[in-house]
């Protein structure tokens, strides 16, 4: 999406401010040999060098902050499962704003003053509860800090207290369900919504835990880089979310070539705060696939729209220079009612030394194998645009993971 006049304005205030103030960015600049002066027109962003955590990590603890000590209220940090955590400095200023994005996505999803707001994801360091909190206040519904585990006193809580809105990972929003439904509870919880974190999940398992807990569910997205939560929000039409965009700078590049993508196109989602004190950031690569939704929301909402996240780019397979992304083989399948939701990638090279691709499926009982490959061979070929192999297994066939890594064999270079 093009800059707007007023996104630029700020644009070039955060710029500034993040150029002088935050040693990381000056570094940057200096190395690369930008000067800021050249930024005069609203396309000129894209001459700015993009950023990601990795980068973040090189100027550990601190060297993101652009402000000085006694301006910093908080902390918070990305999880550091896989190497050095990242520490995002805030003001007091971006807790509000970050607090008011929040209550803006409970507004979105119907969240009232009435509403009783029951938070599981965690607290601490991680962004995830404490953000869900202050949007709840900030709106005026009662915030029930819950916190992550102890299934037994969230029950209780659930039924005790008669929360009315839900806010969870889609996986412990399914595990409570299920626990709930095992019990026989459910018409002792008087749940309305949940406000589910938009990490990949399928269809499937959104429509169990709306039809075991009687929901509609609201897909939140968001990044402790950028604040933490409450970025984006689906809307009652469920068609994408809608982000701040007086806040923040939506941009959808080729994660191959670091290429601005026009509206509609599949891609990584960089995001440039616009009002971002402490530690504003500028093109910064999320490794998150999604797509800019052109044209106007039916609900009415003048905040534009991004897709669902589809995936993440490392999870991202090249063949015949095509790039392929899990999500799309799922969007495949489910064009495909024979088939379950399981699938394996297999990359291999033919005799004739070109690659191709087998996808591994499972299909339903008592339907023809032959009919069901070429199905989805079709679906791919139109979804995708390549000619694939496919193998039909009976279901059950395939091992069941968690990690969508784990779904693909690479043989090409073995
Ligand atoms: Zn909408």
């Amino acid at each position: 999406m093009k800059m707007t006049e007023e996104q630029f304005e700020k644009f070039k205030k955060s710029l500034q401010h993040a150029a002088e103030d935050s040693f990381f960015y000056r570094e940057l600049y200096k190395d690369k040999g930008i000067e800021i002066g050249d930024i005069k027109t609203l396309e000129d962003i894209t001459k700015l060098p993009m950023t990601d955590k990795y980068d973040l990590r090189r100027v550990y603890p601190l060297g993101i902050q652009a402000v000085p000590d006694e301006k910093v209220v908080r902390i918070h940090s990305s999880s550091g499962t896989t190497g050095q955590p990242v520490i995002i400095p805030y003001t007091e200023n971006d807790v509000e704003t970050w607090g008011m994005m929040m209550a803006r996505c409970m507004k979105v999803a119907g969240v009232t003053k009435q509403d009783r707001v029951h938070i599981t994801p965690g607290y601490g360091l991680w962004t995830a509860g404490i953000g869900f909190q202050r949007g709840a206040e900030m709106l005026g519904a009662m915030a029930l800090p819950m916190g992550p585990g102890n299934t037994e006193k969230q029950i209780k809580f659930l039924m005790d207290l008669q929360s009315t809105v839900l806010c969870a990972t889609s996986s412990y929003a399914l595990l409570l369900a299920e626990e709930i439904t095992h019990r026989g509870l459910k018409d002792k919880i008087k749940l309305k919504r949940g406000i589910v974190g938009s990490e990949r999940w399928g269809n499937k398992m959104r429509n169990r835990i709306m039809g075991e807990l009687g929901i509609e569910i609201y897909d939140i997205y968001g990044l402790t880089e950028i604040y933490g939560p409450g970025i984006s929000v689906s809307c009652s039409k469920h068609n994408g979310l809608h982000y701040w965009d007086d806040q923040l700078y939506f941009e959808i590049i080729d994660p191959e070539t670091g290429k601005s993508l026009p509206d509609g196109e599949l891609g990584e989602l960089t995001i440039t705060t616009l009002t971002k004190e402490a530690a504003p950031l500028i093109r910064y690569r999320t490794h998150d696939l999604t797509r800019l939704l052109p044209g106007e929301c039916s609900c009415g909402l003048r905040y534009p729209r991004h897709d669902i996240i589809l995936g993440r780019t490392d999870d991202m397979i090249k063949i015949k220079a095509v790039n392929i992304y899990p999500g799309q083989i799922e969007d495949v399948l489910k064009d495909v009612p024979e088939t379950s939701s399981e699938y394996q990638v297999v990359l291999d090279r033919g005799l004739d030394y070109k690659d191709f691709l087998l996808l591994r499926i499972e299909s339903m009982p008592g339907i023809e194998k032959e009919i069901v490959e070429r199905a989805v061979k079709q679906s791919f070929k139109t979804r995708i645009g390549i000619a694939i192999q496919v193998e039909a297994l009976p279901i059950g066939a395939l091992p069941r993971s968690e990690k969508k890594t784990a779904r693909v064999i690479d043989k090409r270079y073995c």
